[in-house]
């Protein structure tokens, strides 16, 4: 019997391997896709500490800045000294995989999961690999299995709790300025969520979000603000934007995607996901050395995450909820006191893609009528 089953091989579920099978635990990695990355379903955009975490050669691309445009035409542009870096992210995961892999990770392609029991002594997985039907057993098991996750669906009976559906497409339209994302704000280019343009070395990576669905028609819209834009690829995808209340239970941890845990204001799941993993990982080793796989044991996951992410996540959803009620109105309004100079300052000095809400509770802080304005305006 194996020791630790991990459903995914996205960037939670090969960084949880890797970091396993480094351990000395017999790992199989089930993905049920052909090639480890693809389809890609991401703009790429990470913070260093994501590259730190893997060994990967995928930057195509580093920004400073963000130029944010609002709904009156009007945008200010913030900088940072940190860089972001803009990665090919079918690259990165083959990459995270092949670290996996050079630790022992067993993985298996062309793997499909398609049913998950929890007994009192093991994990029974079944799974088709080749269009035939086969089963393995574990100690225990990671769901890293992304948005639609089987192993939720099976051991937790869950739906993603709140999710922004998004549609982008990789455009050989090149940015003049290479060095800042463009985000767009407001009724015409998304519901509730956001849009923008990343410059991704030779190309651009041209998108929007929508809380709840229907991000195709919006985007059509939105993609006639560049002109000659020959369309090299579509890809779209949902991102769960709210926390499961409980990511563990006997010999189940669940990871990134599957678990919620992503930054719901920018949508961002790589870091978090990887962060995730790490904890995973940890609770395990501890778990497998001790055979206490109980859900009891397994909930020291959960601290584990929060107490990294927790706060952020929360803070981060109550924002996202906050910004997908206002309006054209108030959104310009905010522009009128965002775009003063030393607004601008703060929002550099405490900027930080992987902790949006730092800037935001400065912003509040600094201005709390503002927002209550805001709120008041509403659509
Ligand atoms: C348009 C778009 C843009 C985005 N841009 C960014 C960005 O710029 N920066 C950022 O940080 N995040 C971004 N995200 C979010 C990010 O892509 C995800 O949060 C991240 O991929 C989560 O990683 P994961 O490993 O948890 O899940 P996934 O990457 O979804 O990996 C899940 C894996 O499980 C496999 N799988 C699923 N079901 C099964 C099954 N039954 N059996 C076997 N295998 C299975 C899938 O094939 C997949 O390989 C974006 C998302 C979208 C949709």
């Amino acid at each position: 019997m194996r020791d630790v089953i991990v459903v995914g091989a996205g960037p939670s579920g090969s960084y949880s391997s890797f970091l396993l099978s480094r351990r000395g635990f017999d790992v199989a990695n089930l993905e049920e896709h052909m090639e480890v990355g693809r389809p890609v379903e991401c703009t790429g955009l990470v913070s260093r500490r994501v590259m730190n975490m893997a060994k990967t050669k995928s930057a195509v691309n580093t920004v400073h800045g963000a130029q944010v445009f609002f709904p009156d035409g009007e945008s200010v542009h913030v900088r940072k000294n940190e860089e972001t870096i803009v990665m090919d992210r079918d690259q990165f995961d083959k990459d995270v995989s092949a670290m996996a892999i050079s630790a022992g990770t067993d993985l298996r392609i062309n793997s499909r999961v398609i049913s998950v029991k929890i007994h009192p002594d093991h994990v029974q997985v079944r799974y088709r690999q080749d269009g035939n039907l086969r089963e393995e057993k574990a100690r225990a098991i990671i769901g890293a299995d992304g948005i639609n996750s089987r192993v939720r669906k099976d051991v937790f009976g869950s739906v993603p709790r709140r999710i922004v559906s998004c549609y982008q497409v990789d455009s050989a339209v090149r940015l003049e300025d290479q060095d800042s994302v463009q985000v767009f704000v407001g009724s015409k280019v998304s519901r509730g969520f956001f849009a923008w343009a990343t410059p991704s070395g030779d190309m651009t990576k041209i998108g929007l979000g929508n809380v709840g669905g229907g991000a195709k028609s919006y985007f059509d819209g939105f993609n006639r603000r560049f002109p000659a834009n020959r369309i090299l690829g579509i890809n779209g995808g949902a991102i769960p934007i709210a926390y499961l209340r409980k990511t563990y239970s006997d010999r189940t941890l669940l990871v990134g995607d599957a678990a919620g845990i992503v930054k719901p204001l920018s949508g961002g799941g790589i870091y978090t996901g990887m962060v995730s993993g790490s904890h995973a990982a940890a609770t395990l080793e501890r778990a497998l050395e001790s055979d206490d796989l109980s859900w009891k044991s397994l909930s020291a996951y959960q601290k584990g995450w929060r107490s990294d992410l927790g706060r952020e996540l929360w803070i981060d959803g109550l924002v996202q909820r906050f910004f997908a009620m206002l309006g054209d109105r108030s959104f310009n309004s905010m522009y009128r006191f965002i775009s003063r100079p030393e607004i601008i300052g703060l929002i550099n000095r405490t900027g930080d893609i992987d902790f949006p809400s730092r800037v935001v509770l400065s912003l509040m802080a600094r201005n709390p009528w503002m927002f209550l304005s805001a709120f008041r305006h509403g659509r």
